[in-house]
């Protein structure tokens, strides 16, 4: 079938009253984003749907590219023919044809928006009903539970006739929601934190503490990597990376070892805070889960979440790893956080962190640092990259280059 539209729903967007406008210019931005390098594309936002006319674009390349868009329920291909009865049957027919092994049932459904058309939904149903069972004599009707569905739209520019409906990636599209930090690491949990986060359309810029010579290039290329890899859902990223060493070495020095990790992760929070304010973001994602490791206990919780009151949201709190994976590799982010590159916290890792670390211990270790200095060297220091999806080469030749050494 040479299909010439698709048409996508909007699901969860359609209940949000007065934003509705923002909503649906938001997810026509993002459609367009991911499609600019089809040029003969025409997308037309509409209150109730969005058509995107092919002008003939392969279909599958374009769904292939609506997969990663937030905010779309689900999109259906469509062909668009003249209003004519005669037409609108042949295009059924064909539509089942390519479906119908023989074995199932099919249903006719059809909606008139156009009044004016000389019949009305049953006598449509009826006359390409009647059609297909005189071509194809063994199928059967089917009202309830029908194998193939074709539907029809009387629409005023033509009739669409669609069979197959495809769920999209849900969600509300990225920046309906505002801007908001994510801390990357190079592991597998933050990046799932921050495609959640962009599900439910939030625009992420990135924050990642590294510590040369400790931490390797590789292991700054690996969160850039995995940058990359979710500015597809997202069109570009900001990368920002903070330099992490002198803290970690001060810490290291002055520190007990027992709260070691605690008053690292209150600094490292403390620039992410003073980052995200700087930059207009309204919350600060992390990739923490419940009772996975010293860190993340309830007791760290409250000794690290202590430097400041801007909203800690933790997507994947409540997961276990294995489910945390099963989207790690459904994204595709999996394979890249695998990789053997130690980041500052593994390297800086005391062998017996507090577990239950008590919030009066840590602000008064953290006390006899010079804070200000810390925070202010490492401010200094901070880069910001611009990561597009489009660096997927520059990815390979890194691998490739890694390869060689
Ligand atoms: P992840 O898989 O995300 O690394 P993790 O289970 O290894 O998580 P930790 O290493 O304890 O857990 O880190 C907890 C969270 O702290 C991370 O999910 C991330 O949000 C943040 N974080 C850890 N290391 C860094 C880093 N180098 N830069 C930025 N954020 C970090
Ligand atoms: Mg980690």
């Amino acid at each position: 079938m040479k299909y010439t539209e698709i048409m996508i729903r909007y699901g969860e967007l359609s209940t949000k009253g007065k934003n509705r406008r923002s909503f649906i210019d938001r997810l026509h931005g993002n459609v367009a984003k991911v499609l600019q390098d089809f040029p003969d594309l025409r997308i037309h936002p509409k209150r109730d749907r969005m058509h995107i006319n092919l002008n003939g674009t392969d279909a599958q390349a374009v769904m292939d590219r609506l997969q990663v868009v937030f905010g779309i329920q689900n999109y259906s291909p469509a062909v668009r023919v003249a209003k004519d009865l005669e037409i609108i049957k042949q295009t059924a027919l064909q539509m089942v044809q390519e479906q119908y092994d023989g074995k199932q049932t099919f249903k006719i459904t059809t909606k008139r928006a156009d009044h004016e058309f000389a019949y009305d939904t049953n006598q449509i149903n009826l006359a390409v009903g009647d059609y297909v069972s005189d071509h194809l004599p063994a199928i059967k009707a089917e009202m309830r539970r029908p194998d193939i569905k074709i539907k029809i739209e009387v629409r005023f520019d033509g009739a669409y006739l669609s069979s197959k409906t495809y769920p999209g990636a849900g969600g509300l599209p990225v920046g309906t929601a505002g801007k908001a930090s994510l801390m990357l690491s190079g592991g597998i949990d933050s990046p799932i934190a921050g495609y959640l986060a962009m599900k439910r359309g939030v625009e992420v810029e990135m924050i990642h503490f590294y510590s040369p010579p400790y931490t390797s290039v590789h292991a700054l290329q690996k969160a850039q990597d995995l940058t990359v890899r979710l500015a597809q859902y997202a069109g570009n990223i900001q990368f920002i990376q903070v330099p992490f060493t002198e803290i970690q070495e001060t810490i290291k020095k002055q520190v007990p070892e027992g709260y070691l990790m605690t008053v690292q992760r209150r600094l490292m929070l403390r620039l992410a805070d003073i980052i995200t304010k700087e930059r207009h973001g309204l919350a600060i994602f992390n990739g923490e889960s419940v009772g996975q490791v010293a860190s993340q206990t309830l007791e760290s919780m409250v000794a690290i979440n202590d430097v400041t009151n801007t909203p800690i949201i933790r997507p994947v709190a409540t997961m276990d790893k294995t489910e945390i994976i099963k989207i790690a590799e459904k994204i595709g982010t999996f394979e890249l956080s695998i990789q053997p590159f130690e980041d500052c916290c593994t390297i800086f890792a005391p062998t017996h962190p507090k577990t239950k670390p008590k919030l009066d211990k840590a602000r008064e270790y953290e006390a006899q640092l010079d804070l200000k200095g810390l925070i202010q060297r490492a401010v200094a220091g901070i880069k910001v990259t611009t990561i597009t999806p489009f660096d997927h080469y520059l990815e390979k030749e890194n691998q490739e280059i890694s390869s060689l050494l």
